[in-house]
């Protein structure tokens, strides 16, 4: 029952795709227990990617998640983080499934709309990143 970390990328919050994302989130049967609407500084960025960093897309990308602000959002309920990711689809949207986020919004590679945690430990931190405990609904 871990908690994963999604956020809504800046291309989303942008085109207003918001509401739709979380109808989605919650049509699933996905838990909210935390959100926020943050603009990331580039430190930031640049530290929750850090394991891109040597990757060709890593400075576009820092870019592209600090031009705007995004949704940050603690999600929770059984297989959340396999759920998550299922839900989104694949990284370049034109690879994704069809009825995922990232196939319906994603504009491509790098503007595709959603992240989520790929693991419980990159879970419990990229959680803990934006999260403090008491901004998450404890599991009831
Ligand atoms: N990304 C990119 N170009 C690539 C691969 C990834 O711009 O060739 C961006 C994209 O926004 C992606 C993020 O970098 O969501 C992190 O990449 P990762 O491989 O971890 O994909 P994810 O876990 O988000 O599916
Ligand atoms: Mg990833």
């Amino acid at each position: 029952m871990a908690n994963t970390l999604g956020i809504i990328k800046p291309d989303a919050v942008r085109r207003r795709l918001v509401g739709r994302i979380i109808q989605r989130i919650e049509q699933e049967g996905l838990i909210l227990r935390g959100m926020k609407v943050q603009r990331l500084s580039p430190e930031q960025a640049r530290r929750f990617y850090a394991v891109h960093e040597n990757k060709p897309f890593y400075k576009s990308l820092v870019d592209f998640m600090t031009s705007g602000p995004v949704v940050l959002m603690v999600i929770g309920g059984h297989r959340s983080i396999e759920r998550w990711r299922d839900l989104m689809g694949a990284t370049d949207p034109a690879k994704a499934k069809y009825n995922t986020i990232r196939r319906e919004f994603g504009t491509s590679i790098e503007r595709n709309v959603v992240h989520g945690s790929d693991s419980p430990e990159t879970a419990r931190f990229e959680v803990g990143f934006f999260f403090r405990d008491d901004e998450i609904l404890p599991k009831e």
